[in-house]
């Protein structure tokens, strides 16, 4: 028997080998990897850059603990601070731990015990994040959740605007619904989430864990729609697989963070400084990120033009590299097939094929997985039944 829990549901493919877009499995089979580990390899696999970074930094010294001073975690923090606009960073390392400081922060900052969240939204499996978590498979069997959080119909402005706000310490959302389906907010919207929070006198959370570290083509996916948050955080893409997570705050919220009132041992470690700043100083470069968005509409473009009369195909959505192809049926074999035709996609909900190329796909490589995608989903036709 396997000595690990089964909280995941495991291919017997094991991927032993990967550079850049290609991984190759345990019997030599090759194959694109648009899962990317979940949007963390956002440099592919074992980006030379990053490799660089941390053999340096392993033959020096691999962990220190924050009493001391840690040059590099300063300067990744300068990434992210210059990056985001926001002037202040707590290192840990995972989304769900990112989310965790946000939320400890908004309510010892503001004083106030409610955070309202969105039905179908991820921010994580720890205790508080799983509670603040819109979706009720995640909550299933561990309750009594957390009384903090309430939750909210996404992209629905009426619901909204019906909210009291009495005791409202934040509202916290992702600006593109990650594992709940690939779902954009809207930009009125997302105004709209702004707004309630200033008449609130709430801070704004945007998790971006998923969407950050350039996946959309900018720093951060909130850039896209202008929003001002007071709390961002970010993991996944931001080591390059070395688990690294971060919290992002304004100047007005550093004195409620005083010494002693959150820590983590191995957050922004110097190890895992060296990989976030060697990933960071490579995406956040402006050339990097306008190849993204050229790659990503010439891919997308041609996902829409080619899927569009197939009747089996609700839409394409996303940005960047945060694509859902949604299906008017459940996509299991297509996610198979895709993979037997040596594509790795990932499912996002039950009806929406994810893809997460590495941001440094090439053109040869889109074209390679387009031929791919449309070529098995337009063996479905309307004759199935849907
Ligand atoms: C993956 C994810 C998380 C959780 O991150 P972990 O590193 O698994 O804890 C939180 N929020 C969003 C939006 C995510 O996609």
């Amino acid at each position: 028997m396997s000595h690990v829990f089964p909280t995941y549901n495991r291919l017997e493919i094991e991927l032993v080998s990967g550079k850049g877009t290609e991984v190759q499995d345990q019997n030599g089979t090759s194959y694109l990897d648009f899962i990317s580990g979940i949007a963390v390899c956002n440099l592919g696999h074992s980006p030379s850059v990053v490799k660089e970074a941390v053999e340096e930094q392993m033959s020096k010294l691999w962990h220190v603990s924050n009493l001391f001073s840690i040059t590099k975690q300063e300067e990744a923090a300068t990434l992210l601070a210059s990056a985001s606009g926001l002037d202040a960073v707590f290192f840990c390392n995972s989304g769900a731990e990112a989310n965790e400081a946000a939320i400890k922060l908004a309510k010892k900052h503001t004083g106030k015990t409610k955070i309202l969240t969105f039905k179908q939204s991820f921010h994580g499996r720890t205790f508080a994040t799983m509670s603040a978590t819109g979706q009720e498979k995640i909550h299933s069997g561990f309750g009594p959740l957390l009384p903090t959080f309430e939750y909210l119909p996404y992209n629905d402005e009426s619901a909204l605007s019906k909210v009291k706000g009495e005791d409202v310490a934040a509202i916290m959302l992702e600006v593109i619904q990650g594992e709940g389906g690939v779902n954009p907010g809207t930009l009125s919207f997302l105004q709209a989430v702004e707004a309630k929070c200033r008449e609130m006198n709430a801070l704004l959370i945007i998790d971006e864990v998923q969407t950050g570290a350039g996946r959309s083509g900018l720093p951060f996916a909130y850039q896209h729609y202008s929003l001002d948050p007071d709390i961002v955080t970010v993991a996944k893409g931001i080591g390059s697989g070395f688990p690294v997570g971060a919290m992002l705050g304004k100047e007005a919220l550093i004195p409620t963070f005083s010494p002693g009132t959150h820590g983590s041992t191995f957050g922004g470690n110097p190890l895992a400084m060296a990989a976030a700043k060697a990933t960071m100083e490579t995406i956040f470069d402006e050339g990097f990120l306008q190849d993204v968005q050229r790659k990503s509409v010439y891919f997308i473009n041609k996902l829409n033009d080619q899927l569009i009369e197939n009747p089996i195909v609700k839409e394409v959505k996303g940005i960047g590299f945060m694509i859902g192809i949604s299906f008017h049926k459940e996509v299991k074999d297509i996610i198979t097939e895709l993979r037997d035709n040596g594509l790795l996609a990932l499912p996002a909900g039950t009806h929406v094929v994810r893809l997460l190329p590495p941001l440094t796909v090439t053109d040869e490589e889109l074209d390679r997985a387009l031929h791919i995608l449309i070529s098995t989903i337009n063996q479905h036709q309307s004759a199935e039944v849907y």
